[in-house]
């Protein structure tokens, strides 16, 4: 099969593949409902938009989280920019209905019950994907015990470790108990890495870890599938010897220790998932290079990240590309089509997507900002790497910038984790340099809670979106993909998913990578300057064309229809689908279930 085979739209299922297991995809946190408060940010984002492709794409699939049932938090700043944090109560019982199984996990010595609230997530054909939301919010459990699932990265490690034993172990057990026939374990992210001790025991039979041998850790190898996130060390999730002893147990500890998934005195959940993996991968290109040299004695590939296009994609957009781009919902490949868009049409959705981000804004601030003027977002999480500030590097400069272009709006949002100081203070500086630096024609606004709605409202609605990450520690990115889906180009440093999805000057353009700080706001700037504005202000046929390039040329493959296909041919079924070849040719018979 060639390339352009693998990606096309025949109907294909891949229920109808001979043997097909269930694949059971783990991961901390989902953005199942932007009324679930059951993610953070990008890596639950993406999870979510990986579900909602599979259940469209009809991949025999079932999710496993934890319930969050205090959500992650809900932001609040005041006029200076201080951020305070209330929790997210909501009701599981509104969205998701109770299973009957319980499981049960052991923890420090303690027996924790878990059970599990499902989730049916429909895709556009009907197929379902079942998301599993595990609880311990149970009477037979203690109070301690009952919190374990209450806050998304909430306590310290000590309470991380407790949540990644109810999330992988809880986890496998539950996909047991539910009767699932699972041959593929995905774990999204090191946090589910625990689930690889609950099926090497399953493989033991209840046996001693330490009587493990190498077919039967190769028996549990050829489940499991991992998807690593982050380019920092630092990022990845580690705990120490103690408290491994103390919550997994000494037996556990000193299996892991025998398999290397220690470094520098620290069980390292990352290593234990590449250790017991089949197929590991980075989420770029970029970081997948990033990844094999920090892990050189692993096989690690790349599947780039995309978004769900049908989730991000804004309503005037989504029926501009009804009327002109036949088969889009069902086949995002389709949306290069958008090359034949009419340019008035294009104005006109986005003009559309604009207006409603205003009065979003509106009814948010009291603010009103003019839907002619150029408009920039800078929105995601808080944290020093991502350089908030480097647009207020030069403040007269921006200044200036804002005359020339006959007025400036810039949109910022974004959260800090409760315990990250320095997050905090990047947003009370940027509230302090936006009060500084806003008059009449530079407006700048930081807007509290960005959460799903508000991410969706953002990426649609502005008419440039800004990323200025310090290279290489933008794994990905996604928002920048929300944004091109909907015909927003990108003004961002070439890391992440950017290094693919730059063609300069049509689908957006590049800040160049400079020695410091300084020199890469002087380089964002310039672009600004000399590429942005001039388009923006004085060739609209142009600026047309860079929307309709974006949709084209990235939209059309920086999505999650694209992404589950390359995780279902390359990570899950890479054996079946030599199989599923030889059907096809007519060398051997579907099998009947
Ligand atoms: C898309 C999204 C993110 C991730 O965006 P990045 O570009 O990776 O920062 C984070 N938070 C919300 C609410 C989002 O919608």
């Amino acid at each position: 099969m060639n390339m352009f085979m693998e990606l096309s739209s025949a109907p294909f299922s891949y229920e109808t593949l001979p043997d097909a297991g269930r694949v059971a995809y783990f991961s901390m946190e989902i953005a199942i409902h932007p009324s679930m408060p059951t993610y953070s940010g990008g890596l639950g984002v993406l999870a979510g938009d990986t579900l909602r492709s599979a259940a469209d794409l009809g991949v025999p699939l079932s999710a496993f989280t934890l319930l969050h049932r205090k959500g992650y938090f809900e932001q609040h700043l005041n006029a200076e920019g201080v951020q305070s944090e209330t929790v997210q109560a909501w009701n599981p019982a509104d969205f998701c209905t109770e299973e009957a199984a319980r499981v049960t996990v052991q923890i420090e010595n303690r027996v924790v019950t878990v059970r599990a609230w499902r989730y049916d997530l429909k895709g556009q054909s009907g197929h379902v994907v079942p998301i599993y939301l595990l609880d311990t919010d149970l009477d037979l459990n203690s109070g301690w015990d009952r919190g374990l699932t209450d806050h998304l990265y909430g306590g310290d490690t000590n309470y991380r470790l407790q949540q990644e034993i109810v999330l992988g172990m809880g986890g496998v057990r539950m996909a047991h108990a539910l009767g699932l026939r699972v041959n593929v374990y995905h774990m999204n992210e090191g946090h589910a890495a625990l689930l690889t001790l609950a099926l090497l025991e399953s493989q033991l039979g209840g046996g001693p870890q330490n009587g493990a041998t190498d077919a039967d850790i190769e028996q549990v190898r050829r489940k499991c599938v991992f998807t690593t996130h982050t380019p920092v060390p630092a990022g990845h999730d580690r705990f120490s010897t103690e408290q491994s002893i103390r919550i997994l147990g000494g037996d556990r500890t000193a299996q892991l220790e025998k398999l290397g998934c220690f470094h520098e005195g620290l069980l390292n959940m990352t290593l234990l998932a590449l250790r017991f993996s089949r197929y590991a991968n980075g989420v770029a290109m970029q970081h997948g290079k990033v990844s094999r040299a920090m892990f050189p004695e692993f096989t690690i590939h790349s599947i780039t990240n995309g978004v769900h296009a049908n989730t991000w994609i804004s309503d005037p957009v989504q029926r501009m590309l009804d009327e002109h781009v036949h088969g889009w919902r069902r086949d995002n490949l389709y949306l290069r089509n958008t090359i034949d868009v009419p340019e008035a049409a294009m104005l006109a959705a986005h003009a559309g997507a604009k207006e409603e981000l205003l009065a979003d804004v509106g009814s948010r601030t009291g603010l009103v900002l003019d839907p002619k003027v150029l408009t920039l977002g800078f929105a995601r999480r808080a944290a020093t790497y991502k350089r908030a500030t480097l647009l207020f590097n030069d403040p007269e400069r921006l200044r200036q910038i804002a005359v020339a272009a006959g007025g400036l709006q810039i949109l910022y949002a974004g959260k800090a984790h409760p315990q990250d100081e320095p997050g905090k203070a990047l947003i009370h500086q940027v509230v302090e340099e936006a009060a500084r630096l806003s008059n009449d024609t530079l407006r700048i606004v930081y807007l509290e809670n960005y959460a799903w709605d508000l991410g969706a409202r953002l990426t649609a609605g502005v008419d440039v979106w800004v990323n200025t990450p310090r290279r290489p520690y933008e794994a990905s990115g996604t928002s920048g993909m929300k944004a091109a889906m909907n015909g927003v180009p990108s003004l961002s440093i070439l890391d992440g998913w950017w290094i693919e999805g730059c063609i300069e000057a049509v689908t957006g353009w590049a800040i160049e990578d400079g020695a410091d700080d300084t020199a890469e706001a002087n380089s964002l700037y310039s672009k600004l300057e000399s590429a942005v504005i001039p388009t923006f202000r004085d060739d609209r046929g142009n600026w047309a064309r860079l929307m309709k390039m974006t949709i084209a040329l990235n939209g059309s493959y920086f999505n999650t229809n694209r992404m589950v296909k390359q995780y279902t041919r390359n990570a899950y079924y890479p054996e079946r689908l030599k199989e599923a070849a030889r059907v096809e040719e007519g060398q051997i018979p579907v099998l009947s279930s």
